[in-house]
Parts: structure tokens; sequence; C-alpha cells
């Protein structure tokens, strides 16, 4: 079968989504954009090997492509609208192409995102670069930069799972529910909607906690304080996990895609699926508490300060 052939099977659907002038199958789409709304932009490309083991099934590689893409969109706010997808194939077999569009869609269909156009090419390794656009209230972006002294720091869901199902997976001794939220992230797209106007700044957590609550506080010139015993923490990663295990998964694994983000506790209230974690301050650092003794983390987890 050839790659258009292969493209117009599994990639083309009919008929084209909301704002498609043209999709898929001229030299590029034509789109109609909200014209009273900003878009925003994103793209992200996991490489074989690199960001997904090399056996992973084809629909969860695309399943996490689209998703880790929703989480920045989400974490800026944004409504998701159209996606391209630019794929480097080596040796795919007909079935292997269906398992990765299905995926693809599954992701994309809960979000009313549509697929408008891309690129088939082959190469080395599977590499899925997939680039969203997403739409929003002029000058109502969520921004890293709007952190304030005193806000408190929240996040959704729960911290480390992603890291600990891909430790699990790499040991061979996967837990359902972990590996689950390694390859199948959730992105926090309406919670990032709700937020809107409502929260100071924003990030999705795809380093680890304190990588990315770092960039935040750093681009908000201002610092924090986390309670470490206040991170919300699923029951899997408890049950499997001791202490020291499960905290260091959840400030320092990456691959969560849950969204960490300020405000002040009235303006969020209300809001499902979040959990208050600690607060902005006026020093520059990031400081760690565990019973109320600052403890100092570092990637193979924390040690008591001095
Ligand atoms: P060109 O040679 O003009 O770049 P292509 O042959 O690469 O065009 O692509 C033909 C059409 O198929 C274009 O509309 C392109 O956007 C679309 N397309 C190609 N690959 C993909 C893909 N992986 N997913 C979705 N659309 C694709
Ligand atoms: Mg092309």
């Amino acid at each position: 079968m050839d790659e258009f052939e292969l493209i117009r099977r599994y990639f083309d659907r009919k008929p084209a989504a909301a704002g498609v002038e043209i999709g898929i199958g001229d030299d590029g789409a034509v789109l109609a954009p909200h014209p009273e709304k900003h878009q925003v932009q994103v793209i992200d490309t996991l490489v074989e090997g690199v960001h997904f083991p090399a056996d992973t099934n084809p629909a969860d590689i695309a399943y996490r492509a689209v998703a880790v893409n929703l989480s920045d969109i989400a974490a800026m706010g944004a409504s998701p609208r159209w996606m391209t997808l630019a794929l480097t194939l080596n040796n795919a077999s007909e079935t292997w192409v269906e398992a990765f569009a299905s995926g693809l869609f599954e992701a994309a269909d809960a979000h009313d995102l549509a697929l408008v156009g891309g690129d088939t090419t082959s190469g080395p390794v599977v590499t899925v670069t997939v680039n969203i656009t997403g739409e929003l209230e002029k000058g109502s972006a969520l921004l890293r930069s709007g952190g304030r002294v005193g806000d408190t720091i929240f996040v959704t869901g729960t911290l480390g799972d992603a890291s600990a199902g891909l430790a699990l997976l790499q040991k061979n001794e996967p837990n359902a529910f972990l590996v689950q939220r390694f390859l199948r992230p959730t992105a926090r797209i309406a919670t990032g909607k709700q937020l809107l106007r409502k929260a100071s700044a924003a990030i999705d957590i795809s380093d680890g906690l304190l990588g990315d609550l770092r960039k935040l506080l750093s681009a908000s010139k201002v610092g924090g304080e986390i309670d470490i015993e206040k991170l919300p923490l699923s029951d899997a990663l408890c049950e499997r996990f001791g202490d020291a295990e499960r905290q260091r998964f959840a400030l320092t694994g990456g691959d969560d895609y849950e969204l960490c983000f300020t405000g002040s506790r009235d303006a969020v209230r209300g809001i499902a699926g979040i959990t208050a974690i600690g607060t902005v301050t006026a020093s520059p650092r990031l400081v760690c508490r565990l019973h109320n003794e600052i403890v100092q983390v570092d990637d193979s987890g924390y040690r008591h300060f001095r």
C-alpha cells in the first residue's frame, strides 16, 4: 500500500470538523479561526527509544503523542481545535498504522480535536511529532509568569504514577494502573479552561514537579514552599512503593502531565480534582518541607537539610 492510500484509509476522516475549510489531501490545510479569539500553538515530538520503549503498542504511542500536546494546551487554558501529525515510520505494517490511527483518534475525539494534515516519512526509528492549535479568549492565556507572593500552589490529579509505571515497565513488573498513567496520560483540558481568569500562573508537569514548579516560580520571579506530605498520591503508588520511593516519584518523576498552578484559594474554590501543596514566597528559592522540617531533594530523593 502506498503512502497516499495509507493516509486516505487511516487518517483522512470525513466529514471535516468545524472550522476546517480544506483538510487532508491538498498541499495545506485551510482553517477558519475564530476572529474574536487568540490562538495557542504547541508541538511535541516522541522518539522511539527516547520517549517510549521500542515495543510500545502503536495505539498507546499515538494516544500519548496527542495527550502530551493536549497537556500543553491545557496548561495555557486553551480549547484544542486542530492538529497536524508528522510521522516517521520504520517498516510499519498496515496493522501497525491502523492501531496507531485508532489511538490517535481516541485521544483526539475526546476533545473534538481534528486532524487536518501532516507528513509521512520513513526513517530509522518511529518518530511522532504532533502540533495542536488551540483557541482562547483574547488576553486570557494562563502564563507561567503570573504567580504572586501569598498565592497557594496547587496540582491536579495524583503525582508520580507515570514515572513509577515506566520504572515498573522497564523492570518487567507492570502494574496496570501505573503503567496506564504513563502510556495514557490524562490531559487536564477541562481544568485548564476552568482556571482561566482564576489561576495566576500555570505549567504542566512533564519533567517532574520540582523542575516544572521551579520554571513557573522563576518565570514569576518568586519562590515557593511545598509540604511533601500534602502531595496527592494514588492508592496504587502507595501500595507498591514505600514512603521514600513514592515521594521521589512524586517530586522528581516526569511524565505525569498534571497541571501545577498558583492562585488564591478563594478564586479556585469549587474546582474539582485539585490539591493545595504549598505557598508562593518572596525568597528566590523553592523549599520543601517534610513534617515541618526543611529537606533537600535531588534526583535520588530527599535528605535533611544540613
Ligand atoms: P506534499 O508532498 O505536498 O507535502 P504529502 O504527499 O506529504 O503532500 O501529503 C498529502 C496530504 O496528506 C497533505 O494534505 C498532508 O497534510 C496529508 N498527510 C500526509 N501525511 C499525513 C499524516 N501522517 N497524517 C495526516 N495527514 C497527512
Ligand atoms: Mg509532504
